[in-house]
């Protein structure tokens, strides 16, 4: 669905609630982005029509947050959000509004988070309704609360990241009133539930303005309450900042985080990853990637083999950015990177992960009983292969033979290695 239709859909709707008597305007983020000249994500419509009205003048409609008064309206192919103008009653739970109050446009525009947000848009008359000096932020690149910035953070803590969020992927600062109440509140953050942080985090590490991100998460004392496992020094934070800033603009969650995460062991960033609620894959990726990170580092020494099995792996590409990007944070030189890109390279498709010469039946024929030792025989024989030291089947044979001969004996029908374990 594009922009485009998007757009005229949201017209649409509000076309057909002005013909019947109500208020209708584009609200939020398309105004800000239309603004700013950048494709919106999508449309919003914001309307004095209650949710029973919305409700009775499409055909196709779905209650989505009834408490927060928004119907899903599908129209054109795409989906409208249709919210009726609300204030917001008391936050008891620093995320959610205990009630809602149904308001005027103006009351509405207070409500919402930031001035950049906080604009409509009259699709009518094409006039743009400003009620908290949106435009003049947007023109001094500012992201500033709306009202008093200590009470929107005590409000809705996960405002905090979002202020972070919008300033880095805009290149706006935070106004400094706002940066300071964020500050003071930060440690309220953790009360917010680590899939809506994790959410956050996710857009803003993916952004090709990651680097600044990470600075603001740091600067606004936020990056201690969302990452506390460790104390981050203003190096550490920096060595971090310097690598995300060498990651190719369309770098993923799995990358990026395992960049932000680069001063932990494999393990402890996996640990973070499961606490942040990342998926299986990504907590599985980050742990490989910090894992093979050492070992590329040193790409000349590796075996042959080694460079064919992480060749393999779906995430190469990513550890050859993260490579790249720890080179030239930490030499002068991305020599690392090359070498390994270059070994790669070498390696024909079809030899990277050839197909055994040999497997379990051939130890089968050879009486050895079920065991570890199978698996043993059989990676040290791949790796062989890979290494290209066995050119056909007869030879990696051979070398079964001999792994055998000397690992171990048979005795009374069980496989006993030398070293005497089973
Ligand atoms: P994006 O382009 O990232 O979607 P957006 O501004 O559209 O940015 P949304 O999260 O889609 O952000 O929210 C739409 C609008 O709702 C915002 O522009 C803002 O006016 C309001 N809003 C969203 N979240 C909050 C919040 N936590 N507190 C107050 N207002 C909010
Ligand atoms: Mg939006």
């Amino acid at each position: 669905m594009s922009s485009q239709s998007a757009r005229r859909a949201a017209e649409k709707v509000s076309e057909i609630l002005r013909q019947n008597g109500f208020q209708a305007l584009l609200a939020g983020g398309c105004v800000r982005d239309l603004l700013l000249e950048v494709e919106p994500k999508d449309y919003d419509v914001a309307t004095n029509a209650t949710p029973d009205q919305v409700v009775s003048l499409f055909h196709r409609t779905e209650k989505v947050g009834a408490q927060f008064g928004v119907v899903l309206v599908r129209i054109k192919g795409c989906m409208i959000e249709v919210a009726t103008f609300r204030s917001d009653g008391d936050y008891s739970d620093g995320r959610h509004p205990d009630s809602i109050r149904f308001v005027s446009a103006e009351e509405d525009a207070r409500r919402r988070d930031f001035t950049i947000n906080g604009m409509f848009f009259d699709p009518q008359s094409g006039r743009i309704i400003d009620y908290v000096g949106g435009q003049a932020d947007l023109r001094a690149k500012l992201v500033r609360a709306i009202g008093e910035p200590a009470r929107r953070f005590a409000e809705d803590h996960l405002r905090m990241l979002r202020a972070v969020r919008f300033a880095a992927g805009l290149s706006f600062e935070i106004e400094p009133e706002t940066l300071d109440a964020i500050r003071f509140h930060a440690a309220r953050i953790r009360a917010i539930s680590v899939e809506r942080i994790q959410q956050e985090l996710a857009r803003i590490l993916t952004s090709p303005t990651r680097r600044r991100g990470w600075e603001l998460l740091a600067d606004s004392g936020l990056l201690a309450q969302v990452l506390p496992e460790t104390a981050w020094s203003a190096a550490d934070v920096a060595d971090v900042a310097e690598r995300l800033g060498y990651l190719p603009p369309e770098a993923d969650f799995m990358l990026a985080t395992a960049v932000a995460l680069g001063r932990f062991a494999p393990q402890p960033a996996g640990r973070i990853c499961r606490r942040l609620r990342c998926s299986n894959e990504q907590e599985r990726g980050v742990v490989w990637l910090i894992e093979n990170l050492p070992r590329v580092l040193e790409a000349d020494r590796l075996e042959l083999a080694d460079v064919k099995f992480l060749l393999a792996d779906s995430r190469f590409e990513r550890l050859g950015c993260l490579l790249e990007a720890e080179c030239r944070g930490r030499f002068d030189t991305v020599l690392p990177h090359d070498t390994l890109l270059s070994r790669a390279s070498r390696i024909p498709p079809e030899q990277v992960a050839p197909p055994p010469l040999v497997g379990g039946e051939d130890l089968q024929t050879l009486h050895l009983p079920a065991g570890p030792i199978y698996k043993q025989i059989l990676d040290a024989v791949y790796r062989a292969q890979l290494n290209e030291e066995l050119p056909d089947r007869e030879a990696a044979l051979r070398l079964v033979h001999h792994l055998l001969e000397h690992t171990g004996r048979m005795e009374n029908g069980k496989w006993k290695m030398e070293n005497g374990k089973c």
